[in-house]
């Protein structure tokens, strides 16, 4: 039974030998279920190395992603909203307001910056999901404004990454006037012919598909991302006909000409630069 005892004492594997230990975090893909260790999706841009699911991401992940070595300079990183309906659901709505921006450490659904993209200056606004389902009241329609005057004011394109449930309700006929106020933003930098690319993420819908997010020069999704307006229990209510398959998936926005094309987040940087260097 020689072979069962352990004839050496203590253990003797010197530091510089021993493994490095896993960030002790692992991540399991909601598609696939299979598991990788965090660190690597994470280089993955945040894509399934098995089946290409990509997760729900945010601002900072986007931003990491797209800006050279993550250095951007925010804008209007501090505003936040105001209560002009005194709104008040299961709860008020400066109270919702509060404890989201608390549970996210963001002030509210888009964060917006410039930077340099594979040395490319540029403009990047993104939705976060996770503020208030990506709604977009007065604060994400004058932040993205605000934007738009950056580049117009320096002449450089504009990238508008949405993911949104759509209008935020709290701000009923104020988050409808975004729609246009974006609107006439992104006119001005047509006419200036400054390119304004828009990045559709899973899910854009409502009055953000219905505004800036259908108004680029290029119009691009990542791969099975849902896009539409109104959900597809409405519609079907409505035209009273079974929908078909794969309704308001990336892929069948793209075959019926709403999108140009779809891109993975691993390459979208590379492609973002190359369609801009081609296009400007
Ligand atoms: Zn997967």
């Amino acid at each position: 039974m020689s072979w069962f005892i352990r004839k050496e004492k203590g253990i003797n594997t010197p530091t510089e030998m021993k493994r490095e230990a896993p960030d002790g975090l692992w991540y399991q893909c909601p598609n696939c279920k299979k598991i990788m260790q965090t660190r690597e999706h994470k280089m993955n841009a945040y894509t399934c190395e098995h089946c290409n699911y990509h997760e729900k991401v945010g601002s900072e992940a986007y931003f990491e992603i797209l800006f050279d070595h993550n250095k951007f300079t925010e804008l209007d990183a501090s505003l936040t909203s105001a209560d002009p309906l005194n709104f008040k659901d299961t709860k008020a709505y400066p109270d919702r307001i509060r404890s989201t921006m608390e549970k996210t450490g963001l002030k509210d659904a888009v964060r917006t910056g410039y930077g340099r993209m594979n040395d490319l200056e540029i403009v990047i606004a993104c939705m976060d999901f996770n503020f208030i389902g990506g709604s977009m009241g007065s604060v994400v329609g004058e932040k993205i404004a605000r934007a738009i005057d950056h580049a117009l004011k320096n002449r450089q394109p504009f990238l508008m990454i949405s993911r949104s449930g759509g209008a935020r309700m709290m701000e009923a006929g104020f988050s409808l006037m975004q729609m246009a106020k974006t609107s006439a933003k992104l006119a001005l930098l047509s006419e200036a012919g400054i390119p304004y690319i828009s990045l559709l993420t899973d899910p854009t819908t409502g009055g953000v598909t219905a505004s800036y997010a259908m108004l680029g020069d290029f119009n691009i999704s990542e791969p099975e991302a849902l896009i539409g307006f109104a959900g597809p229990r409405v519609i079907r209510e409505t035209i009273g006909k079974d929908l078909p398959k794969g309704f308001q998936s990336a892929e069948f926005v793209l075959e019926h000409g709403f999108l140009d094309f779809i891109v993975d987040r691993k390459d979208l940087k590379d492609k973002l630069t190359s369609l801009l260097k081609m296009i400007q």
